[in-house]
């Protein structure tokens, strides 16, 4: 049977599909250019998930947007004789499925959501509300306190755990005027983190308020204690070319550094470590969990998907350095447990930016479009038990 969205149902384009992985299932979403009549159903032997867009077409291929997940192998399409066009989903093993339509709300378009659920990592069914209700009066303390549990839940903010790249002894990079990558970073840091206090569902962890040296595994524990959902260092580029400019955005890289330039990046910012005296073997025991840890494909998918939405926020207000997210095996974006980006915000060495990275209002252009990139992947990927998956 047709499944249609509000009872109406046009021809559409599918646009784009993305992907965001949670420990218990996978989202998969089709943008549409407008509602759609659909079919979604699973098959066996090899699983995969078969959807039938009524009347519809896609311009551009559609390809996985992550590299690697637990449920998802591949995706395929075509167009059939009946004017649909179907889209199978490969899959690594038998998923349940769920499905639902969503009109336009926040700069999203009409889309299409297909929850692959994993049965093997399903949450246990959450007590039932109505179990108590013909029980003798004595279990009914018991009932109604597990009603109150139920259907008020305690909701929590979101917690953004962001990093002012450098401070103290290590000034990081520093431009022609003199302007130093320290002080920059930490004025966009504390700007940042009062735009996310000051939105509802939200909270921001500085891991640095002041100019003090702050040796990058630190920077991580600082964010775990909080139990933070988000890490985001905050950086500002240098090249011995002052005409490159721009920024860019980047998420740790399984294999190291992923081109000449981020690898000369990475050992940039990496070298911090040593500059504070920092004797790598007293750390040894985190980065071994850190290293077995890299292969949490979840983490890594998550910080892909908030990369892409803080490239596109820092692409409207102006020249990106790299297009796409980049990858590089930069320290602080090990956390193993916590999405985590590392956004160089300019280029320093070049004099035009650098006028911009002290500009008050041009650095709160970037806190706009770095916000606006936060809170558009969470309103799509809200962690479970925040005040924003809740809405
Ligand atoms: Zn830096």
């Amino acid at each position: 049977m047709w499944v249609s969205f509000a009872g109406k149902a046009f021809s559409a384009e599918i646009e784009r599909l993305r992907v965001w992985p949670a420990p218990d299932k996978t989202r998969v979403v089709f943008d549409l250019s407008g509602n759609v009549e659909y079919k979604a159903f699973t098959v066996d032997n090899p699983s995969r998930v078969v959807i039938d867009f009524k009347n519809s077409n896609a311009q551009k291929e559609l390809v996985l947007p992550v590299r690697k997940n637990r449920l998802l192998k591949r995706v395929r399409s075509a167009k059939k004789q009946n004017k649909s066009f179907r889209v199978v989903l490969d899959l690594r093993r038998n998923v349940k499925i769920k499905s639902f339509q969503l009109g336009p709300a926040e700069n999203k378009g009409h889309r299409l959501v297909i929850d692959l659920i994993d049965p093997r990592m399903a949450p246990q069914a959450e007590p039932q509300v109505a179990q108590g209700k013909k029980k003798k009066p004595a279990k009914q303390t018991v009932s109604k306190k597990k009603k109150q549990q139920v259907s008020e839940p305690i909701l929590r903010d979101l917690v953004v755990a962001i990093d002012a790249g450098h401070g103290g002894k290590d000034p990081g990079a520093s431009g022609k005027r003199g302007t130093r990558e320290k002080d920059v970073v930490l004025s966009i840091a504390k700007k940042l983190a009062r735009k996310i206090n000051n939105t509802p569902g939200m909270r921001a962890v500085l891991t640095r308020e002041r100019d003090i040296f702050l040796p990058l595994r630190k920077r991580i524990e600082i964010a775990r204690r909080h139990n933070a959902d988000l890490f985001i260092s905050l950086h500002a580029d240098a090249f011995r070319n002052h005409t490159v400019q721009g920024s860019s955005v980047y998420v740790l890289s399984e294999h190291g550094a992923s081109s000449e330039a981020a690898r000369w990046l990475a050992e940039k910012e990496n070298a911090a470590d040593f500059i504070g005296g920092v004797k790598l073997h007293t750390e040894d025991k985190l980065l071994k969990e850190v290293l077995i840890d890299l292969s949490q494909n979840a983490v890594m998918d998550a910080s892909t998907n908030v990369a892409r939405e803080v490239l596109n926020g820092l692409q409207r207000i102006g020249k990106v350095h790299k297009p796409t997210v980049q990858h590089a095996g930069f320290v602080v974006l090990k956390a193993p447990d916590i999405p985590s980006i590392l956004i160089e915000t300019a280029f320093i060495t070049n004099p035009k930016e650098e006028r911009k990275l002290i500009n008050p209002s041009h650095q709160k252009k970037l806190v706009d479009a770095i916000h606006r990139g936060i809170t558009r992947y969470f309103s799509e990927y809200a962690p479970p038990g925040t005040r924003l998956a809740a809405r």
